[in-house]
């Protein structure tokens, strides 16, 4: 897929993936946010805690007219230099880590906006197949691309949809974050593969692929080499990974014929999830894949977990003192039920 490459006046780039028509005369697209940076040492923990104070005042459920994520038109300067597009990419102008100045080197790391699409009313479960293929390889690109910078040893790519998760936005979008440091949540579980590897056991995600294909009760999708499943030790209900059967350690590793495939079981979980409750399922979508930071790390595995939110009709999963306080979750629901009743769902919305 075509790529080209921009550069805004204050530094930031974007990319246009795909066939744009150029900006109108006098694009001037607004500067980004000053304020103040920090990454501190949480030494309870033993984690980072990034501080950016600019972010307070970040664009807040704009009008689709002042929408920063829309083509930009004569009277409107939106994020995107074009007046028509299919996929985008660009530095965000409220990032969650310190940016380089002016394209300069510098920045700790990086915080991208993905947009699926110059189309405003629509979401990740109505956007057609094509366009999935094609948000797969722009993923897989910019994985490869940040991957590669010196001061990024994680490339974090996400999406939280829904108010419920506190999007500001409502045009379809995902984010990734450029780590300078490997989180924690992919270093417990990088690590827990590491273990099963000196075990002699192998890779600890493709075994529990190959034992939810084979137990069937919580499988969803099996279909060109990706499984979708309910975890066995799902910690929300409705909670669901996506992953190569195969060993993938990351993105650009996916077979061709394993990337339709692997956007489709996105899109099919989305679905399901729309289809449970009679409204659009808020939720949390995160990529888990090889670290950048340089070294081979054979045990990374490439998988997506959703964490949906509704539990019931109208109900949302709070996370409370268990879980934030002492990091254990309680599952009020049989993992096996729940994968059953998405499993319906899924099956009355699939084309
Ligand atoms: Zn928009
Ligand atoms: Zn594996
Ligand atoms: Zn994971």
């Amino acid at each position: 897929m075509v790529r080209t490459d921009f550069r805004h006046p204050d530094g930031r780039r974007a990319y246009l993936y795909g066939s744009f028509l150029e900006a109108p005369q006098g694009y001037r697209p607004a500067p980004r946010a000053a304020g103040l940076y920090e990454r501190r040492w949480n030494p309870l923990r033993r984690e980072w805690v990034l501080v950016a104070a600019a972010r307070q005042n970040r664009t807040f459920m704009p009008d689709q007219v002042d929408c920063p994520l829309c083509p930009s038109a004569p009277s409107h300067s939106s994020e995107i230099p074009a007046a028509r597009f299919d996929l985008a990419v660009f530095e965000n102008r409220f990032p969650a880590m310190r940016p380089s100045l002016a394209g300069a080197e510098g920045g700790e790391g990086v915080a991208e906006v993905v947009v699926y699409t110059d189309q405003h009313d629509v979401s990740f479960s109505s956007l057609p197949l094509d366009r999935l293929h094609r948000l797969v390889d722009v993923w897989s690109d910019r994985y490869s691309e940040l991957g590669s910078r010196r001061d990024v040893q994680y490339v974090f790519i996400f999406e939280n949809s829904g108010e419920e998760v506190g999007v500001t936005l409502h045009h379809p979008h995902g984010q990734i974050y450029g780590y300078p440091f490997i989180p924690p949540v992919a270093e417990l579980e990088l690590h827990a593969s590491r273990l099963h590897r000196r075990q002699g056991k192998g890779c600890l995600q493709c075994e529990l692929v190959a034992d939810e294909c084979e137990a069937k009760a919580r499988m969803l999708f099996v279909r060109g080499g990706i499984a979708a499943y309910v975890p066995a030790y799902a910690r929300y209900p409705f909670e669901v990974h996506v992953a190569p059967i195969d060993h993938r350690g990351a993105l650009p590793d996916l077979m061709l014929g394993e990337r339709p495939s692997f956007a489709e079981a996105l899109q099919a979980v989305v679905r399901g999830y729309d289809g449970l409750f009679g409204r659009t399922m808020p939720y949390m979508m995160a990529m888990h894949q090889r670290p950048t930071d340089g070294r081979p790390h054979p045990e990374a595995h490439i998988h997506v977990e959703f964490y949906p939110l509704l539990r019931d009709a109208g109900k949302l999963k709070f996370l409370a003192a268990g879980e934030c306080g002492a990091g254990t979750f309680v599952n009020d629901s049989l993992p096996e039920d729940r994968a059953q009743t998405l499993r319906r769902a899924m099956s009355r919305v699939e084309p």
